[in-house]
């Protein structure tokens, strides 16, 4: 079926006699920004960008979008992974960054909380934190881009969820403008709040469908004063989990981070960056990077040696970090390893998880399957494996052309989703839905749910101007979209 073409002219008029004149951006040297996002590999045409200042612009605009039906989609940092923040290729949706909206509204160290715009970066906002003596534990490789709107709009992990939880375990309170314009205020900063529906969940890892996100309530923590970093290598993914239980428990529930990264990644790493070395005097198969933090009185590097020298039945070697240059060296091995994968073109990521219980399993199975079918695609794996969390990303072989490559991706991903039903496991940890894992989350979900779905996004969004085609399928007979 051919597509209707979206009535530009029209839309455009009422978008510019509805808002004040420099929010509105319509020029293709202008748009270009806003057109891709951070990996490359999602791209589209918006009709325009609104970049609105303030939550009356935002209602603003959301009221004639509700007006004209004018399709819309919020953007935050452009770091989201399955292509939910670019506009679609038509040219028919309205990107509404959030950019200009980047103040922190209020910050207290006695609620250990802080109000802050959608559109503030998240490192900025963890520094504004940490000015207070103060920590907001959201902690990523992409933080230096992504904005808060994207990282509740996302429910957002990182390293430290083990000890802080998802983004959704730290927002206290949201404001949000609906699909019809109006403002829903709830900022809250009440720890304890049980008036009812708790509204705001329905819009934490939304991916733009339900709202658009204008500030957030954020808890934060006393900041750190000590932080442990090692790197131990070890026999097996089975030894890592092992290793995990144990860490937990000895160090006091005080670990922030416990990155697993198999062989090939440090390989990856090394290989892109000739200032790293390998860490360890030999190559094991598995690496675990630790991390454990604590403030006040408590001996941290003690209990965190202590730990490794009790566990020399399952760490082979291992190194801590003995200044805060060395342990930005080891978590550097991790960033580069990321970033480098895609150096040589497009690879299939993945970001799936299962019980931590269940992960060492899930990981030989999904492997051994991989190698029996597609032998030739390099595996990377990787994670925060205390969340139970694993990337499993297919880098395809050298000089392999773009259709082997794009069915590559097809057959190995449902080589690795099948092993993750296996395991009773989710397609998506953290990334979301977007577009990208739409079809493989539409197979999978069960039918009360579905209609759940459909039915919460027709009561905020009825005439479906918001992100339509993320996480749920297009509505029928939306012609063009
Ligand atoms: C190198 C790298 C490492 C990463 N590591 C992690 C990780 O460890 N854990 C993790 O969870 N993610 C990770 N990500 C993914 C990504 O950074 C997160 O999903 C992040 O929260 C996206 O924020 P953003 O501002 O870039 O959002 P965008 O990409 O701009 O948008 C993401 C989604 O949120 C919606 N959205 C954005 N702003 C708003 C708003 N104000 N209101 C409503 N909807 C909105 C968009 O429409 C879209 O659906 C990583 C990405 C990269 C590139």
């Amino acid at each position: 079926m051919n597509a209707v073409p979206p009535p530009n002219a029209k839309w455009l008029a009422a978008l510019a006699a509805a808002l004040p004149e420099d929010v509105l951006l319509t020029a293709d040297e202008d748009l270009a920004r806003y057109s891709r996002d951070w990996s490359g590999d999602h791209f589209g045409r918006p009709l325009a960008v609104a970049r609105p200042r303030s939550t009356d612009e935002v209602s603003a605009l959301m009221r004639c979008c509700y007006r004209e039906g004018i399709p819309v989609v919020p953007q935050g940092g452009l770091t989201g992974l399955v292509g939910a923040a670019v506009a679609a290729i038509h040219g028919g949706e309205v990107v509404v960054s959030l950019e200009r909206m980047n103040k922190v509204r209020s910050i207290s160290a006695v609620d250990f909380a802080m109000v802050v715009e959608a559109g503030c970066i998240l490192e900025d906002a963890k520094n504004r934190a940490e000015a207070e003596d103060c920590l907001l534990p959201i902690t990523f490789g992409a933080q230096g881009s992504c904005r808060i709107g994207g990282n509740v709009a996302t429910n957002a992990g990182g390293f430290n969820v083990l000890r802080y939880g998802m983004t959704r375990d730290l927002v206290l309170g949201l404001e949000v403008v609906l699909a019809d314009g109006r403002i829903w205020n709830g900022l809250k900063m009440l720890r304890k709040d049980n008036r009812g529906y708790d509204l705001k969940q329905l819009f934490i890892g939304s991916e733009g469908t339900l709202g658009i996100i204008t500030a957030a309530a954020l808890k934060l923590f006393p900041r750190p004063t000590q932080v442990e970093t090692a790197l131990v290598g070890l026999r097996s993914v089975e030894d890592a989990m092992a290793l995990y239980a144990r860490a937990r428990r000895e160090c006091s529930d005080l670990l922030t981070a416990f990155e697993l990264i198999l062989r090939v990644g440090i390989d990856i790493a090394l290989h892109a960056r000739d200032d790293l070395k390998d860490p360890l005097g030999d190559v094991y198969p598995v690496y675990v990077l630790i991390e454990a933090s604590a403030g006040g009185r408590v001996d941290l590097a003690s209990i965190l040696q202590d730990f490794l020298a009790g566990a020399d039945d399952l760490v082979m070697d291992g190194v801590v970090a003995a200044s805060r240059a060395q342990a930005e060296k080891l978590w550097l091995l991790r960033e580069t390893m990321v970033e480098a994968q895609g150096r040589g073109g497009r690879y299939l990521r993945t970001d799936v998880s299962v019980p931590i219980s269940g992960l060492a399993d899930f990981v030989t199975d999904a492997l051994s399957s991989l190698e029996k079918s597609h032998p030739e695609a390099l595996a990377v794996t990787y994670g925060h494996v205390g969340d139970g969390n694993v990337h499993l990303n297919i880098v395809p072989p050298e000089g392999m052309g773009p259709e082997a490559v794009v069915a590559l991706f097809h057959e190995t991903e449902k080589v690795i989703f099948e092993a993750l039903d296996r395991s009773g496991g989710s397609i998506s940890a953290e990334h979301g839905i977007g577009r990208v894992k739409q079809k493989a989350f539409l197979d999978r979900i069960d039918e009360v749910s579905l209609d759940l779905f459909g039915r919460i996004k027709d009561a905020l969004d009825p005439s479906h101007i918001l992100s339509d085609g993320r996480i749920m399928a297009s509505r029928p007979g939306s012609g063009y979209r």
